[in-house]
């Protein structure tokens, strides 16, 4: 995949083998196809924006070096630039050292929240955790029953209202009752699951923020569809700045979308992707590796 838009740019810049300094012309000639690459990938265009100022700024001037010709070296630049972005190197889950400790998921409606957490656990119980699961996603009707199908599946213990999805139970109560759940079943880590709306609303954010005030978790992971699009940037900052999130679980990542969401979300709000969702079943769940993401949006 990587090699896609190195072709490209050999082709725009007809496959010169000129040693030197990159100039000015050269660079500029790549970065339409640069910035088609990256829209082609659904970033969003503010995003694609001062990415691409960023590196034709690195790049005017730069040295081309060994084997490359000028369109290689500028797409080495822009592989790099990426991965830096995305954060690099794999992010783990950090646990903190409070017992037990809370992990919250918190997006949209239908962004993948509920099979998330019910992978998490999967995942952590493989690790040797005893994870419990805390369905506070009390909005959607079959949310509580979906947790407990995924609990049962991972053979985790599911924490619910007695009423199953009851929308006038408090979700800010069952999420702190789970803790003293958690501790009366020795589990180490408590996985909350939070009520999404399909638009961003000022309700949801608040009963958000009000749970993560009530629990502290140790992290708390915005789970985002990576088939959003261009919306990726106003619902991420919404997440942002209401429940301050410690990192981000890109979803559906199994679908045809190259991934422009994961690049709009790192550079705007900085925090780590650390886990991608790839399909429907419990284990197609895994760590994010940027590298492969930098890859996968070049096409
Ligand atoms: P929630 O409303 O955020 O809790 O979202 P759900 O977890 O209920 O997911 C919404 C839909 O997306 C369900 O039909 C899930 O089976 C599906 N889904 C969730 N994650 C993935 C994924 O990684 N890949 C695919 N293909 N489907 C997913």
């Amino acid at each position: 995949m990587f090699n896609a838009l190195s072709d490209r740019l050999e082709a725009v810049l007809g496959g010169l083998k000129s040693r030197g300094k990159l100039t000015e012309e050269q660079v500029d000639a790549t970065l339409r196809e640069i910035r088609l690459a990256l829209l082609e990938a659904d970033v969003n265009f503010k995003v694609v924006k001062t990415f691409v100022a960023r590196v034709r700024e690195r790049a005017v001037g730069t040295e081309v070096s060994g084997a490359l010709n000028p369109g290689q070296q500028v797409t080495k630049i822009v592989h790099e630039e990426l991965v830096r972005i995305l954060g690099e190197q794999s992010a783990p889950l950090d646990l903190g050292s409070a017992s037990p400790a809370v992990i919250m998921l918190a997006g949209l409606q239908g962004s993948g929240k509920t099979t998330a957490a019910g992978k998490l656990a999967a995942q952590l119980k493989k690790k040797g955790r005893t994870p419990l699961l805390a369905a506070c996603d009390l909005q959607r009707p079959a949310a509580v029953d979906q947790l407990k199908v995924l609990g049962e599946r991972a053979g985790v213990a599911v924490h619910a209202p007695e009423a199953g999805g009851d929308p006038s139970a408090d979700p800010v109560a069952v999420a702190r009752s789970s803790i003293d759940e958690a501790r009366r079943l020795g589990a180490g880590v408590v996985i909350v699951d939070t009520a999404g709306r399909t638009n961003v609303d000022d309700a949801m954010m608040q009963q958000a923020s009000d749970i993560r005030e009530a629990v502290e978790p140790a992290e708390t992971l915005f789970v985002i569809d990576a088939m959003i699009g261009q919306e990726a940037v106003t619902v991420a900052k919404a997440f942002q700045e209401a429940v301050d999130f410690t990192g981000v679980i890109l979803s559906k990542l199994d679908g045809d979308a190259r991934g422009g969401a994961a690049l709009s979300v790192a550079e705007v709000t900085g925090r780590p992707i650390k886990f991608a969702s790839v399909g429907e079943k419990l284990e197609e769940f895994e760590a994010f590796h940027p590298d492969r993401m930098a890859g996968r949006i070049l096409g």
